[in-house]
């Protein structure tokens, strides 16, 4: 069409691209490395699945359907670009299979319109969705409307120029527009435009071609200063995702050497993070569904994980230049950045720290660390890791924290357990019954993990009681460590007080590999969590199952049998540290569909989309954050029950005393005290024990 045009075009957008390019992964660099090239099969299937074929973004239906056809038009029509730009030189040129002479080239051809159309109808859903709809979860703004703008503009100009080219040719042969089966929407907009002069025509092809070969630049040059750098992130992010267990936050070596040296614990500054944080950040699409999942936000409170994200991304692009300078001139890289070079910037008050200048404290404390951003974000952004990490900060080198936690780590510390009761106690839930001791029956085949709360909780104790007597009706060789069972400190590690969590995971990896237990049944999904997922780090690697599915084994294997009929029906209630980390949803339910007359009933927010109890991430010990300005304040425990009643239930079930604590305040905070809630292992004892 115009070579010199096309090169002063291609060499402006393309340099500009890359220079901005070279930007943001100069501010990827300075943070400390990380190794995310390992297991590369599972992260090559997995970029199928979440990034080609999107899998995540179906979740919500239309949005997911709809981004699809953009996403898959835009793969389709990444050829044709090039074709086009390639016109630029030559008017006949085409990338040689293309041709519409070659059979590989009809089909392409036909793909081409067919999502040149489709991405048009993908367009029209997303400016329903801003427009119309307008969900909160969306960011307000033009650029949403721009993009989507820009996005129509180009498959539209393509079809025009293939319409007007159509009719030009078939003037040319001095035939009639015909209807080519291979440019089906070409072909209807060349009878669209039949009737034009050959001027018009003309017009309307370099109009065409020129629009939409300039607003692919136009929007190359785009994505990396808006939220649809996601275009380019997206892929890598998903390939680069945490592939160890969901349950298990990253630990932090050394931390005993760390303390005596005087090092920055946890995440304080934003040069501290990893080159894969920084990605996160530049991958968030802004499409607010973890905000949109999450308990503390639905509830009022000031914490909203895609701003978090949001706020983190644009203060390191708003101090891009101090970041890079200071890496420039200490040149010592990632590690020296964090230790040595940034401190001197940030000595210089230039660059405030992340919390409270960023980040406001109440923003960290409000998170239940319930997962169900992450198990929402369809770039897999993850949020726990990074709040814990900023807590971390606030605990082991500022002191910083809700008072009321202050208790509970003083508990874990003297007592082992956070509610401050006589370790002494931890064993008098056996009274009346016969529980050995590992001490005792060192041989035996299970070891079952009671937990803080099934052990000093009166209300939590039933449920020991029920597993215990369950266990030996069973017939299980188990016993218990009694006395010599410490808290796992999950409450402390998800609290940020990492020093406290690896003391006691340091004793009770000792205790535990003097024993080596075949199998520990854990009646806490916390404690199972930890113990399966995170203690591996500290050297003690055991088979850990949940109550729940040990139970559901039992009775599967007729060893525990079901009798005494419960006519009720029962909302069952997910705990987010078994559901949606350790994707334990049938056994509980299998579990309470063999009792006879009780029926299981499902809210409506079920399974990996649950909603927390409110009690996880160390909620338990402290009061709930405030609301924030002008929101309506509500309890998380309150609005879950509320989910679980819409389903008119008799009695409420779970599998976790957090949960069953959280949940028993919820059905009194709603005057529904006639509504009894049950552990799943309670209920079974009265299905299986004498009537
Ligand atoms: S983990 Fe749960 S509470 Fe925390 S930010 Fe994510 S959704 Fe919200
Ligand atoms: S963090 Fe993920 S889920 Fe949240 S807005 Fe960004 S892309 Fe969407």
């Amino acid at each position: 069409m115009n070579p010199v045009v096309m090169t002063l075009l291609l060499a402006a957008a393309w340099g500009l691209f890359a220079w901005q390019i070279f930007r943001r992964w100069r501010l990827m660099t300075i943070g400390p490395g990380e190794n995310r090239f390992d297991q590369i099969g599972t992260r090559l299937r997995r970029t199928w699945e979440y990034a080609f074929a999107q899998k995540r973004m179906r979740r919500y239906w239309w949005a997911g359907i709809a981004h699809q056809l953009i996403f898959t038009g835009f793969v389709v029509l990444l050829l044709r670009t090039l074709v086009l730009w390639g016109r630029g030189y030559s008017e006949g040129f085409n990338l040689w299979v293309l041709g519409l002479d070659q059979p590989l080239g009809k089909v392409y051809s036909f793909l081409k319109d067919l999502f040149a159309v489709l991405v048009i109808a993908g367009t029209l859903v997303f400016f329903y969705y801003r427009l119309v709809l307008k969900p909160a979860r969306l960011s307000k703004g033009f650029e949403g409307i721009l993009i989507l703008l820009i996005i129509s503009t180009m498959m539209v100009a393509d079809i025009v120029y293939d319409g007007a080219s159509i009719v030009r040719d078939a003037r040319a042969q001095g035939g009639a527009v015909a209807f080519h089966g291979v440019e089906p929407a070409g072909s209807v907009a060349a009878f669209a435009l039949g009737g034009l002069s050959d001027g018009a025509i003309n017009f309307l092809r370099h109009a065409g071609f020129w629009t939409h070969s300039a607003l692919v630049l136009i929007f190359l040059n785009l994505l990396p200063v808006s939220k649809h750098f996601h275009v380019v992130t997206g892929i890598p992010n998903v390939f680069f995702q945490n592939l160890s267990p969901r349950g298990r936050l990253p630990n932090v070596p050394d931390i005993e050497g760390k303390l005596e040296r005087e090092e920055t614990l946890g995440l304080k500054r934003i040069e501290q993070l990893s080159w894969k944080a920084v990605l996160d950040l530049y991958t968030c699409t802004e499409c607010g569904r973890c905000t949109d999942q999450c308990p503390a936000n639905s509830t009022g409170k000031l914490l909203s994980p895609k701003q978090l994200t949001l706020d983190l991304r644009d203060y390191l692009y708003k101090h891009e230049k101090a970041l890079v300078g200071a890496k420039g001139t200490n040149g010592q890289g990632a590690e020296g950045a964090a230790e040595g070079g940034m401190a001197a910037v940030s000595g210089n008050g230039e660059l405030p720290e992340l919390v409270p200048d960023i980040i406001k404290p109440e923003v960290l404390w409000a998170c239940t660390t319930c997962g169900a951003c992450e198990t929402e974000c369809p770039v897999f952004i993850t949020y726990v890791d990074k709040i814990v990490d900023m807590r971390r900060n606030l605990v082991m080198e500022k002191s910083e924290f809700p008072a009321e936690l202050q208790n509970a780590f003083r508990g874990m510390e003297t007592n082992s357990n956070p509610w401050s009761f006589p370790a002494s106690d931890r064993a008098a839930w056996t009274e009346g019954l016969d529980v050995p001791r590992m001490a005792e029956k060192p041989d035996a085949d299970v070891l079952f993990w009671v937990g803080c709360s099934a052990s000093f909780d009166d209300r939590a104790r039933r449920i020991a009681r029920a597993m215990a007597q369950l266990l030996t009706a069973a017939g299980v060789n188990y016993a218990i460590l009694g006395e010599e069972e410490c808290c796992t400190g999950d409450p402390a590690r998800r609290a940020g007080n990492e020093f406290l969590f690896q003391m006691m995971a340091q004793t009770n990896a000792e205790i535990l590999n003097n024993y080596k237990p075949r199998t520990i049944v854990a009646s806490c999904p916390h404690c199972f969590n930890t113990l399966a997922n995170e203690y591996p780090d500290f050297g003690a690697r055991f088979r850990v199952v949940h109550h729940t599915e040990f139970l559901a084994q039992l009775v599967a294997e007729g060893k525990l049998k079901p009798k005494n009929r419960i006519d009720a029906k029962v909302a069952y209630h997910d705990s987010c540290y078994l559901g949606r980390y350790n994707e334990i949803y049938e056994p509980p339910r299998d579990t309470l569909r063999a009792i006879p007359g009780l029926t299981v009933l499902e809210p409506t927010a079920t399974r990996d989309r649950g909603m927390c109890c409110g009690a996880g991430g160390a909620q338990m010990f402290k009061e709930e954050e405030h609301a924030r300005e002008g929101a309506k304040g509500e309890r998380v425990n309150e609005k879950r029950t509320d989910q679980l009643l819409e389903t008119m239930p008799d009695m409420v079930a779970s599998s976790c005393p957090f949960c069953q604590r959280m949940l028993i305040d919820g059905l009194a905070g709603r005057g529904r005290e006639d509504v009894k809630q049950f552990d799943v292992a309670e209920l079974l004892w009265q299905a299986v024990g004498e009537a």
